[in-house]
């Protein structure tokens, strides 16, 4: 393989003693708070044990990585971990989304011009048209792709050779992924919501980067509050370091952090205004279940699959709901919470109308 670019990509350092406003870019501190290599990386440890060693043997070998598909709900690593892959590899990362690519031309525009060892980087990929979709066949399984040239009569398609590279692709919505591309990848991690001690560890680095003061008790409060995913709890340190600076000279204390997350409507839980919805249509509407995906979003108003994959997993992780055979159930902790008592006759009356449960692993 040639000799491998670093990305020219750097990441701004946010800058202690610019106040931060409302009108802040999320973006910009995703940036730069996204630890830059594996061992930055907290939680996800297996996943992360896994990059390790395939890494490791694609450079000794010297060969481009195997293609990488996330899988999992928003805000919980996956651009980081492509970011960090190409770190890790020393390679040049290419960043696209699946919605900018339109037509296949403007993939394959991407693809014959990367340099040997690129990884290239595909989020929201389930969004992406089925017409490029099939261009990255080729390009992903013997590094070719066919151009259609001229037009009319004279039409004919010429096969390109491509460099080696890597995709690292990522989607919140794996369901949506066709079986033919998901086969094309040889490392395919589901990513999970994170604990709050991890969480924890997340906003204590953080802190550290954006030199923020914050004790234990606080970082821990911010932690159990953002719903397992780290992209929600650096927004509410940030938000609560704005109340820190006017309130309490910049440091962040429980009573700061707790006047902060009230003002901001965060609830104790961390559970969004979608997550209560669900639990009180499967208790309420369907007196505690079992209810099939189905049944739930048409009440909610929320496509089932977004459910299935976006919201479902944490309600599963934290105990609220447990998955049967016959649907979804509400547990004990989802009672207590809506307020609701549980009684023994609660049993449902209609048959759920979801589909046979499946798994969207491989
Ligand atoms: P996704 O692509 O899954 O939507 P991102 O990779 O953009 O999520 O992560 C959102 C933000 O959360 C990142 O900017 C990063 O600061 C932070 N983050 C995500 N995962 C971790 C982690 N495991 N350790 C530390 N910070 C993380």
């Amino acid at each position: 393989m040639a000799k491998q670019k670093k990305s020219s990509r750097e990441d701004p350092k946010p800058q202690r003693g610019v106040a931060p406003t409302e009108v802040e870019d999320d973006s910009k501190f995703d940036r730069a708070l996204r630890p830059k290599i594996l061992k930055e990386f907290v939680g996800q440890k297996k996943i992360v044990g896994k990059l390790k060693v395939f890494i490791e043997a694609a450079k000794r070998r010297k060969e481009a990585l195997d293609h990488v598909l996330f899988m999992g709900p928003p805000g919980l690593g996956k651009t980081t971990l492509a970011n960090i892959i190409a770190n890790e590899l020393g390679s040049e990362l290419i960043s696209t989304t699946g919605p900018s690519l339109e037509r296949p031309g403007d993939l394959a525009g991407i693809l014959t011009s990367m340099q040997d060892g690129v990884v290239l980087f595909i989020d929201e990929v389930h969004r992406m048209p089925a017409a490029v979709e099939e261009i990255l066949y080729g390009a992903m399984e013997d590094y070719r792709v066919s151009i259609v040239v001229d037009r009319g009569p004279g039409a004919r398609s010429v096969q390109l050779g491509l460099n080696p590279f890597t995709l690292v692709a990522a989607t919140t919505r794996a369901g949506l992924l066709s079986n033919p591309f998901r086969s094309r990848f040889g490392i395919i991690e589901r990513l999970a919501y994170y604990e709050d001690e991890e969480l924890q560890s997340i906003v204590e680095r953080s802190a550290s980067i954006l030199d923020v003061d914050i004790d234990e008790e606080s970082s821990f409060e911010i932690a159990r509050r953002s719903r397992g995913t780290p992209r929600i709890a650096n927004r509410f340190l940030r938000r609560t370091r704005d109340y820190a600076d006017v309130d309490n000279k910049g440091k962040i204390t429980l009573e700061v952090a707790r006047h902060a997350l009230q003002q901001l409507e965060v609830d104790k839980t961390g559970l969004d205004e979608m997550d209560k919805k669900i639990l009180m249509t499967v208790i309420d509407y369907y007196k505690g279940g079992p209810a099939g995906v189905n049944a739930v979003a048409a009440v909610v108003g929320e496509d089932a699959g977004t459910i299935e994959e976006v919201y479902e997993p944490f309600l599963l992780q934290k105990g609220y709901l447990r998955r049967t055979l016959r649907g979804r159930e509400a547990t004990e902790k989802a009672y207590e919470l809506i307020g609701r008592e549980k009684k023994a006759s609660s049993m449902q009356t209609e048959l759920p109308i979801d589909r046979p449960e499946q798994s969207t692993e491989n």
